[in-house]
């Protein structure tokens, strides 16, 4: 019998009218699980309850918080192939990837436990004669989280942990595509001892419950990871609330890899390679702009064709498969409908493309290389959110520069290179957030501030000390002596 999981409501699992399957994309006939898909009165109950709890929760001390996120860290990683097989048997990353995500989630509880201890205020004086100020920071309230499908614990885990670590109490909506990782990861924070309420899940459709959460006049603020056109809903939501809510969106990418021609031929393959194609392409920072100096060009697509010649395309949980499926059938539609759109335009299609036929029914698509592209096609400037990766030639790093930021997005950039001035120039005027030398633009640590620029993202950074920004409110008192 498919196992049903429920939304967490003031600490109670409550049922829902209605659920949806999740689906395993490297094999459509096994049901991951029925979870429940919240209703409109669910989220008004799940934000009252966060708000009756808020009070307590607000004036917890920093040692109730660290044991609570230190002992959801430890569960976290000493489950962390059972997580990771759950999270690459809903979205289809590897097996490695997998474990490796939630191996994440439990170094990020662990990170913020700590931070529940680290935080601090100034006092100064004042230029008035007699008068002291301090500045203290303290939570911002009850804050409506809402993340995609793609890192289905990792996101989850960097919203909810320093949400908890500074005091605010949380609702989160996961994408209704993939729930069961951060259903699990819920399970696990609310055994760790949090007091009712203080962090509730509801599932569901992001048109019926996210819009409730986004809607609700008791939510503070909300942090959302996503597509640009989802993003854009939720920060005019936002602003159009009374009170207006604080805002933080992490939303797409287009990321470039300059390759110059002195690189590394090795480095820039592998960097190229794993960052666009690896996790099915389905990473925000994925590499999908190849950017390539003429001298190079010819030996770097050849390189990267039999490079991919040796990569496994299979079942996420087999051993040996280096990429998954697809995670569903309307992404694998929109991968292909961009494959066509790019050959239309004159792109050439120098290696995959192909859909895959494997032992199980699953969205098995070969990793997609184009070459003689221009930075003008929709190939260059649309995001994916693929295997598909284009080349772009460059007669010079000047060129090459201007192509990588000539787009809407700047989540993360990399460049592969053996000249220091030019390493240096680019992390200097680069226009993204994160900069990756001989690094694939994918890939990044737990303990440092993660988030982009122009259209990839609007407000605080996530993750590491900077999270405080997001979770944090600031206080600035004075005192007459
Ligand atoms: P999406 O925008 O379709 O959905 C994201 C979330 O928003 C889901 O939970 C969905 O249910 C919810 N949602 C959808 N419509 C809504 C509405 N009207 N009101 C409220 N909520 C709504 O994105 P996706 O397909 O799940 O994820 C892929 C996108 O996420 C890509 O664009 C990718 O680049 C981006 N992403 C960004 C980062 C980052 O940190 N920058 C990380 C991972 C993914």
């Amino acid at each position: 019998m498919t196992e049903m999981f429920k939304n967490l409501i003031a600490g109670e699992w409550a049922s829902a009218g209605n659920a949806s399957r999740n689906i395993n994309p490297s094999n459509t006939n096994d049901v991951v699980g029925e979870y429940a898909q919240g209703s409109v009165e669910q989220m008004n109950d799940a934000i009252a309850a966060a708000k009756a709890a808020f009070p307590a929760w607000s004036r917890s001390g920093p040692q109730e918080r660290y044991e609570i996120l230190k002992k959801a860290s430890d569960e976290i990683l000493a489950r962390k192939e059972e997580l990771g097989r759950l999270l690459s048997r809903e979205e289809g990353k590897t097996l490695a990837e997998g474990i490796g995500e939630a191996g994440r989630a439990g170094q990020i509880f662990a990170f913020f436990a700590g931070e529940c201890l680290r935080l601090s205020g100034e006092a100064i004086p004042s230029v008035r004669p007699g008068v002291g100020v301090e500045i203290t920071r303290e939570p911002v309230g009850i804050i409506g989280m809402i993340t995609p499908w793609n890192f289905p614990i990792a996101i989850p885990a960097w919203k909810i942990a320093p949400a908890l670590a500074f005091g605010n109490c949380v609702v989160i909506k996961p994408a209704d595509l993939v729930p069961g990782s951060a259903w699990a990861l819920v399970d696990i924070i609310q055994r760790a001892g949090l007091p009712k309420g203080v962090l509730n899940l509801v599932m569901g459709r992001g048109s019926v419950v996210g819009q409730a959460l986004l809607q609700h006049k008791d939510v503070h603020a909300i942090s959302f990871t996503g597509s640009v056109s989802t993003g854009r809903k939720v920060a005019e939501a936002c602003i159009a609330s009374s009170p207006m809510k604080k805002v933080q969106l992490e939303m797409g990418g287009k990321n470039p890899l300059v390759v110059l021609d002195d690189a590394d031929l090795k480095i820039a393959v592998e960097a190229a390679v794993t960052g666009a194609y690896f996790s099915t392409g389905q990473r925000c920072t994925a590499s999908s702009r190849l950017i390539v100096q003429a001298g190079i060009h010819d030996r770097f697509v050849e390189a990267c064709i039999e490079r991919l010649k040796g990569v496994v395309v299979d079942d996420a949980l087999k051993s040996g498969t280096h990429i998954g499926p697809v995670v569903d059938q309307s992404q694998l539609d929109q991968d292909l409908k961009y494959i066509q759109i790019a050959k239309d335009e004159g792109g050439k299609l120098a290696w995959g493309g192909e859909v895959l036929k494997r032992e199980t029914p699953g969205f098995y698509l070969q990793p997609a290389l184009f070459t003689e592209t221009t930075n003008a096609m929709r190939i260059s400037r649309e995001e994916v959110f693929g295997p598909v990766a284009n080349v772009i030639r460059a007669k010079d790093y000047e060129e090459a520069l201007a192509l990588a930021n000539d787009t809407e997005f700047g989540l993360s950039a990399g460049i592969c290179t053996t000249s220091l001035k030019h390493a240096t120039h680019f992390k200097r005027n680069s226009e993204a957030g994160m900069v990756m030398v001989n690094l694939a633009t994918a890939g990044v640590d737990y303990h440092v501030p993660f988030g982009g620029r122009k259209g990839s993202s609007y407000g605080p950074r996530e993750q590491g000390a900077y999270a405080k920004e997001m979770y944090t409110t600031v206080k600035t008192a004075y005192t007459l002596a």
